[in-house]
């Protein structure tokens, strides 16, 4: 599970700009792909080839002005608990003002690693000026131009150097699933565990996890051994927290990032919202196994295609990434809970599948005969084998003479093709060319 890296400060500072920076590049290609912009608070950066996430909090942050200073406080202290490190940005333009003062006495406290980011500093006057921030108690602060950059680059060596080290997921020691149960809060995802392990949650004995706040315990129901996964943060905190967005998010980062399947848990009644879509997103950019429980389906007045067309509704919000399995359930009347885990089961079984270099040539290379590549810019592409690659997760290399010309719409040709062959319902795969 990676590291968390949360940027608090005022409205209007530059924080987005400075998110946008470091994960530009990657979201950039994620949205090319899917042809989508939505709007994105998390993303993932990585500098000298340490991992983490990272979390806009300000994105979070709705409402009128006067609501504002108390929900960045309400942020900036759940930074504090839940994240590994916080930049907390301020602009050289405004000066100290009263709410930078305000968030400086709540970070002054805290033990984990905080950078004081004085932002839009562009020249020499602007360097003294920054000096004023020495005020805030909170000793050294960086001095950055997030608009071109400047300065970042010394930040990130700061922040990656002070990034407690990450174990490496152990991804297949044992070949039990893990399993995160997401959602938006009161979609009834603490129900859902009750009803799936009862009382022996309480007795079964706590496996501690790979990292230091998460644990897996082992749960052995219906036949099916997995872990449930747990992270300091899900068992239940206070309302108010359950209903912050960023909280319920962030805490959503953790599951996800540490599981193999996610079970994200949708309230029938209140339907997929941008919450929803936000966590199915994060389930997908980090290349979970995805299984949709839509819940509460005992308050939905039913007649003999409602089914059908919810799940026709659910498949319009999933999109581009449909191939997920839907499974209607009732926490309430028990229904389907069993299907629910026995669907999870082969998501994660697809997604530890492994298909022989052979078979994959023999089933693919005609197909790719019958219709290659459209030549892009004059260029014909030929493509020589595919493979598999050793991954904890599908991923495809295809060979070609020129993998620079082949367009995304062919790629994603080429996932479908693969996934009519093989089963990889409720799995995220990847298509890569690579020259040969
Ligand atoms: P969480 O915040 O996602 O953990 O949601 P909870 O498990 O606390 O559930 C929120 C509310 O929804 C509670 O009042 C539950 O009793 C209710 N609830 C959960 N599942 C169902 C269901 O299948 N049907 C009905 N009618 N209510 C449910």
């Amino acid at each position: 599970m990676g590291n968390i890296v949360a940027i608090v400060g005022r409205p209007n500072v530059g924080k987005s700009t400075f998110f946008n920076r470091l994960i530009q590049r990657r979201e950039a290609i994620v949205d090319a792909v899917s042809g989508v912009t939505r709007d994105r608070h998390y993303g993932k950066s990585d500098w000298n080839g340490k991992e983490f996430s990272l979390i806009d909090t300000g994105g979070y942050v709705k409402g009128s002005d006067d609501v504002f200073e108390a929900e960045i406080d309400k942020q900036v202290v759940l930074a504090i608990e839940e994240a590994d490190a916080i930049i907390f940005m301020v602009n050289v333009e405004d000066g100290v003002t009263g709410m930078d003062e305000d968030v400086a006495r709540l970070l002054r406290k805290v033990t984990k690693p905080v950078f004081l980011v004085v932002n839009k500093v562009d020249n020499g006057k602007r360097e003294e000026d920054a000096v004023e921030f020495y005020n805030l108690g909170l000793g050294e602060y960086h001095t950055i131009a997030s608009i071109n950059g400047s300065g970042t680059g010394d930040l990130l060596d700061a922040l990656v150097a002070a990034l407690p080290e990450v174990e490496e997921e152990e991804e297949e020691v044992d070949a039990i699933p893990r399993f995160a149960v997401v959602g938006r809060p009161n979609a009834g995802k603490s129900s859902f565990i009750n009803a799936l392990i009862g009382e022996d949650r309480y007795i079964v004995t706590d496996i501690a996890g790979t990292t230091r706040d998460s644990i897996d315990t082992k749960y052995n129901r219906f036949g099916f051994e997995f872990n449930l996964v747990d992270t300091a943060g899900i068992r239940k905190k206070s309302k108010v927290k359950e209903d912050l967005e960023f909280y319920s998010v962030m805490r959503s980062v953790r599951a996800i990032e540490h599981s193999d399947v996610c079970l994200l848990v949708v309230d029938a009644t209140r339907g997929f919202d941008g919450q929803v879509q936000n966590i199915f997103w994060l389930a997908q950019r980090n290349r979970k196994g995805i299984v949709v429980l839509i819940n509460k389906w005992d308050l939905v007045e039913k007649d003999h295609k409602s089914t059908i067309e919810f799940e026709k509704y659910i498949k319009t919000q999933l999109e581009p990434f449909t191939d997920v399995p839907i499974v209607f359930i009732s926490v309430l009347t028990k229904q389907r809970i069993y299907k629910a885990i026995e669907t999870a089961v082969e998501v994660y079984q697809n997604r530890s599948k492994r298909i022989k270099t052979s078979e994959l040539n023999e089933t693919l290379l005609p197909i790719i005969d019958n219709y290659p590549p459209p030549a892009y810019k004059g260029k014909f592409v030929k493509i020589k084998y595919v493979m598999q690659l050793p991954t904890p997760q599908p991923q495809f290399a295809f060979f070609c003479n020129l993998p620079q010309y082949v367009r995304e719409g062919y790629k994603r040709y080429l996932e479908n093709k693969l996934r009519e062959l093989y089963d990889f319902k409720g799995v995220p795969i990847s298509v890569y060319m690579r020259k040969k």
